[in-house]
């Protein structure tokens, strides 16, 4: 065994990013990995375990390594600690540009301080959740206390006892994930995967273990660690950790259920209904809101990337999160408006207010009908010019989704997700399988695979990807596929050997240079030969500003482009698009990134080729008139969106929208193009 002596430098010592850099690199050894910070000790391999040693910066700890890799791990978790964890070198025992000790974010907003039941009118503010209007009385959510009553009976029985109740719960999440794979999509379903491997936290059954060795029964052994390492987690500086409280609060209140014999959590709630309010609300919590019985929800804490947050929008029910401790003041029965869009909760409206609340919601449902019933219908503006608009999928079930909600093709396939969900790779058989479906679900109308896009925040713990402290810039994508020529080959095969069952196009995420999209061409064209397989359209996605400043040399060679703008937007501004307060800012309507669409457009129809859109900017109402303004030939919209995008662009002439995306190219930020005003 080797032994480690060192001093954590970063100045919020051993949390957040350090710890997660931390965690990641001792995960890349074999050896037993522990580290001691005074009496408190941890598997360095668990995140929730070293976070909650809640070590300070300047502080010194000792880390055992032991195994066959104890040389090279212990050497490189030195130099990871040296070099500050992802935060740069120290340098006098501080970590250059590193933000001030502090408990807060320092960007984030303080939270909204109430006094007491607000008053009738009161508008109060939190954060948008999940979009819509709802109007109705409260009903104040109470979780159920569960009694740990249970008698300690003897290690094995406790182990045993423990042992059956994970069992039962993973049983649980796994059909909890197929109900919401189903309800909603895949990438949503994912959540309960997180909570899987919660479960599985070795540091968590340590502590779980070991007091029960101490002679405590297995829920009270259970219920203190969770709620433990959860309370650690929600104090933390870093808001996507602490969100990540949440879940280790829900997975706790599972297991535990289970170990007492309490029924499931929901609340009875009346025939009415109700607009939920709640602390925070878990995300099995969420998914088992009654749609018949509520409205909507709002919470005193939690953040829009939250899982709860996620789920509510795509269950379609409208949240405002993060409305501050006030709004547990207002008592049973209240009327409010909970405008999710706006991010409000107005606390017993008049009359007049809740006539004009309730003309929105009912102009909103029209909207919805009339879009629905014309989505079948193609999106011509009132000028006569055509916008093909296609879905953005993830699953065989998001394709027949698509095609029934007037889909005309699919603009953006992501097939990662086949990937993320296993412990190994899904076989060319098994790939093949799904794009043969997908392309017959939508016989003549053109589909779109995006090839691979793993790496950044899409992880695949199978592949054993090396660490990266810059994983946004580092092997994703197009490069993470021509590095790994077996993975991509097998993926390659089975579109096309899909391609005669329908019409398959191929497309290159993360094209930054045209070195790549000469390399990813060449093997596409190799397979093709070999198969002896029909030729293809192959285009790029255009999100590395790169890639957009030379479109007009990357159209000689793409047979199209399709703009990333979640990920042009993320580069273009160099804002993390999952960062807790950034994102907010990241905006794809900033006339810098205007300006590379533009760029993007003018590359592609100098030589003939066309230009889809298919991050989150497509479907942004604001956005719509003006891609189509600045030239876009198809808008690629997730399922739900597409009667309404389709909506819209029958209200507009391609003459007005050419106006208004002049218009937003002149301004000097992305608020003005919202506000529609230049002020320069
Ligand atoms: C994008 O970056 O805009 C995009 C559509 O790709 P993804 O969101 O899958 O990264
Ligand atoms: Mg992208």
């Amino acid at each position: 065994m080797l032994q480690l002596d060192l001093v954590i430098h970063n100045s919020t010592g051993l949390h957040a990013r350090p710890a997660r850099v931390f965690v990641d690199l001792a995960k890349q050894y074999q050896s037993a990995i522990r580290i001691r910070y005074g009496e408190k000790q941890a598997n360095a391999k668990s995140l929730i375990s070293v976070l909650t040693l809640g070590v300070p910066s300047g502080e010194r700890v000792q880390i055992d390594v032991s195994g066959d890799d104890e040389q090279t791990a212990a050497a490189a978790i030195e130099a990871a600690v040296r070099d500050g964890l992802g935060e740069g070198p120290t340098t006098n025992g501080h970590t250059p540009g590193a933000p001030a000790v502090t408990d807060q974010h320092p960007e984030a907003p303080a939270p909204p301080v109430h006094h007491g039941a607000p008053a009738a009118g009161a508008i109060m503010h939190g954060t948008p959740g999940a979009p819509g209007i709802a109007v109705g009385p409260v009903f104040p959510f109470e979780r159920a206390h569960v009694e740990v009553r249970e008698r300690f009976t003897g290690v094995e029985q406790e182990n045993a006892r423990l042992q059956s109740a994970l069992d039962a719960a993973r049983n649980q999440l796994t059909s909890l994930h197929a109900q919401v794979a189903q309800r909603a999509d895949a990438s949503e379903a994912e959540i309960f995967q997180v909570h899987q491997e919660i479960l599985a936290d070795p540091a968590l059954m340590d502590t779980v273990r070991a007091a029960i060795a101490d002679g405590r029964s297995a829920a009270e052994a259970w219920h203190d660690a969770t709620t433990g390492h959860a309370a650690e987690l929600a104090e933390l500086s870093d808001a996507l950790l602490a969100e990540r409280a949440a879940d280790i609060r829900d997975v706790g209140a599972r297991v535990l259920r289970l170990l007492t014999g309490a029924v499931e959590a929901a609340p009875t709630l009346p025939d009415e209904p109700v607009i939920i309010i709640a602390n925070d609300l878990t995300p099995s919590e969420t998914v088992a809101l009654d749609p018949q019985r509520v409205l909507g929800f709002c919470t005193a804490v939690g953040g829009p990337n939250a899982h709860t947050a996620i789920l509510a929008r795509a269950l379609g029910l409208p949240a405002v999160v993060s409305a501050g401790p006030g709004v547990l003041q207002i008592a049973a029965g209240t009327q409010v408006i909970l405008d999710g869009s706006a991010g409000t909760l107005t606390v017993g409206p008049d009359e007049s207010v809740i006539a004009r609340a309730r003309a929105a919601q009912q102009q909103q449902r029209e909207l919805r009908a009339a879009a629905a019933q014309s989505a079948g219908e193609p999106a011509i503006t009132a000028d006569g010019h055509r916008v093909e608009i296609v879905a953005n999928i993830g699953s065989l079930k998001g394709a027949k989704d698509a095609v029934a909600g007037g889909a005309e093709g699919v603009g953006l396939f992501r097939t990662e997700f086949l990937f993320l969900e296993r412990k190994t790779a899904p076989t060319e058989d098994e790939q093949f399988a799904v794009y043969r479906d997908v392309a017959q679900a939508f016989g003549s109308m053109p589909v779109i695979v995006r090839t691979l896009d793993i790496g950044g925040d899409k992880e695949v713990p199978y592949l054993d990807l090396p660490h990266e402290d810059n994983p946004f810039l580092g092997e994703r994508g197009v490069r993470l596929c021509l590095t790994h020529p077996n993975l991509f080959r097998d993926q390659l095969r089975a579109i096309m050997r899909a391609a005669s069952f329908g019409k398959l196009r191929i497309m290159f995420p993360m094209i930054a240079d045209i070195g790549e999209l000469r390399a990813a061409r060449a093997i596409v064209e190799e397979i093709r030969a070999a198969l002896g397989a029909p030729a293809v359209e192959i285009g790029i996605m255009v999100e590395v500003p790169s890639a957009a400043l030379m479109a007009d040399v990357l159209a000689h060679e793409a047979d199209f482009f399709s703009i990333g703008t979640n990920d042009l937007t993320q580069y273009t501004l160099a804002m993390d698009r999952m960062h807790p307060t950034l994102a907010a800012k990241a905006d794809g309507l900033h006339p810098a990134v205007l300006r590379l669409i533009k760029r993007t457009v003018d590359g592609a129809h100098a030589a003939g080729k066309w230009v889809g859109v298919c991050g989150e900017l497509g479907s942004d109402a604001q956005a719509v008139p003006i891609l189509i303004g600045l030239g876009v030939d198809e808008l690629s919209v997730s399922v739900p969106a597409i009667p309404a995008v389709k909506a819209q662009v029958r209200t507009v002439t391609l003459a007005e929208c050419q106006a208004r995306a002049e218009y937003a190219l002149a301004c000097a930020t992305a608020g003005q193009v919202r506000e529609g005003k230049i002020d320069r």
